[in-house]
């Protein structure tokens, strides 16, 4: 069970020397309470403590990174079994299975697609993140072949998905320092796969079916002095995935197995239907998803659903305040007002750039909150849009006088322009209907 920063004070030197870092043990101890700390930044805790400490405030769920430089994807670290409880932190590791039996161009293709896919959305640049190279050839030189094609210009994080440890040796003697996922060790290789792992400081990926046999490989190899391990459960069905991975996220987060306090990975190809696959490992907890070669679609709907569900849902995602103007807007040019949540922005943004209409869109700081929320919450008031007016020079920029607001936003029209002296318009609810607005409304 995690220890209050109390408890854990209890245990600290109690000198205040700031070795840690922090002011005091106090603040020290506040920080490991809530996983913002290490407890081996304490160079004098006595033996018996670290090892308590350590147990208590690590995370749960330990951050695994795979690859290198720009690129590289770090998982797990994760505090929570649900969502809405804090946030989940590490999105999962999408990664792109090739075969080291494909010819080379098709590998290369599936290669410049996962480098080059982006999805634009909400202000965030989206992307898949590695490539996972499973060993069918059954020669090890072709698999490290593959393996440098797949790198990519060494530059994507890689999967080595083999249980011959002859084949891994021969890739990561090619791609060993650029820090692939080892993938997987089982009860019968576990052995030379563990040392592989550690002689290139490799992840390494654990595979067995029932969560206790996976807890003891997990052992095993950590006590071969592997750190970072992922565990491959090994599923039958989705439905056997989400209970499993549940029932480790469980353990994990009760601290009742550190065994399994490790990020998982799911591999979506073997199910029937691959989009499901995906959309199980991104809810329940998954930290690698090996996916097979993805239409462009289910890649939008995969990396939209994971940005989703690993946006803090206490901070929603937001555009800075200010006016922006859309279409090279004149000084008769039509002032909207809406909130600085992300997605009202560039919904808006989408509808007004494709009608060609100059005009203004004046973002008030609503921190996040929709209109409907902000109006209804009372962060979308007529001070605040009288102060941003001010701060923003709204006045400068245009010769008239004239607001429009978000049709959810109406019940406040009279108090904005008592308060800022600005005639309001009160515009539709939907973004979509505004284009049609301004051209059948808008006149100065
Ligand atoms: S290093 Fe240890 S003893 Fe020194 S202030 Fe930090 S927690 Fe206290």
């Amino acid at each position: 069970m995690a220890m209050k920063a109390l408890d854990i004070y209890k245990h600290l030197p109690k000198t205040n020397c700031k070795k840690c870092g922090y002011p005091t043990c106090l603040a020290f101890a506040m920080k490991l309470a809530v996983g913002k700390a290490d407890v081996e930044a304490c160079p004098d805790l006595e033996a018996e403590a670290r090892t308590l400490l350590g147990g208590v405030t690590r995370p749960p769920v330990r951050l695994v990174t795979i690859g290198t430089g720009e690129r590289s994807v770090a998982v797990g670290e994760e505090f929570v079994l649900f969502r809405h409880e804090k946030t989940f932190y590490h999105p999962p590791g999408i990664v792109v299975q090739v075969s080291d039996a494909w010819p080379d161009d098709e590998v290369r293709s599936v290669v410049e697609m996962v480098e080059e896919t982006v999805v634009h959305r909400v202000g965030q640049d989206l992307v898949l993140n590695g490539v996972a190279v499973k060993y069918e050839s059954n020669l090890p030189e072709r698999f490290a072949e593959v393996v440098t094609l797949a790198g990519g210009g060494n530059s994507l994080p890689l999967a080595l998905i083999a249980d011959d440890p002859g084949a891994l040796e021969a890739a990561l003697a090619v791609a060993g320092h650029y820090r692939p996922l080892i993938h997987a060790a089982t009860e019968e290789n576990h052995e030379a796969l563990a040392a592989l792992a550690k002689r290139y400081g490799c992840p390494l990926a654990v595979r067995a079916a029932d969560p206790a046999e996976l807890a003891a490989l997990a052992g095993k190899c950590a006590d071969a002095g592997v750190p970072d391990i992922v565990l491959d459960p090994a599923p039958s069905s989705l439905a056997g995935f989400v209970a499993i991975a549940t029932d480790i996220r469980k353990a994990a987060i009760g601290r009742t197995e550190p065994a399994l306090g490790y990020p998982l990975s799911i591999d979506a190809g073997a199910f029937g239907d691959a989009d499901a696959a995906i959309a199980a490992g991104i809810l329940k907890y998954a930290g690698i998803i090996v996916v097979p070669p993805l239409s462009p679609a289910s890649v939008e709907a995969a990396l939209t659903l994971r940005q989703n569900i690993y946006t803090d849902p206490q901070k929603p995602i937001q555009v800075t305040p200010g006016i922006y103007p859309i279409n090279e807007p004149g000084r008769n040019a039509p002032v909207l007002l809406t909130v600085n949540f992300s997605l009202t922005y560039f919904t808006l943004l989408g509808y007004l750039e494709a009608s060609r209409i100059p005009c203004y869109l004046f973002i008030a700081d609503t921190e996040g909150l929709s209109v409907l929320t902000a109006v209804a919450g009372g962060k979308l008031t007529e001070t605040l849009v009288a102060d941003s007016i001010k701060e923003f020079g709204v006045g400068d920029l245009v010769d008239h006088r004239l607001l429009v607001i978000p049709g959810y936003a109406a019940p406040l029209s009279g108090k904005i322009e008592d308060a800022t002296g600005w005639k309001v318009l009160v515009g539709p609810r939907d973004a979509a209907d505004l284009p049609g607005y301004l051209e059948t409304e808008w006149k100065t």
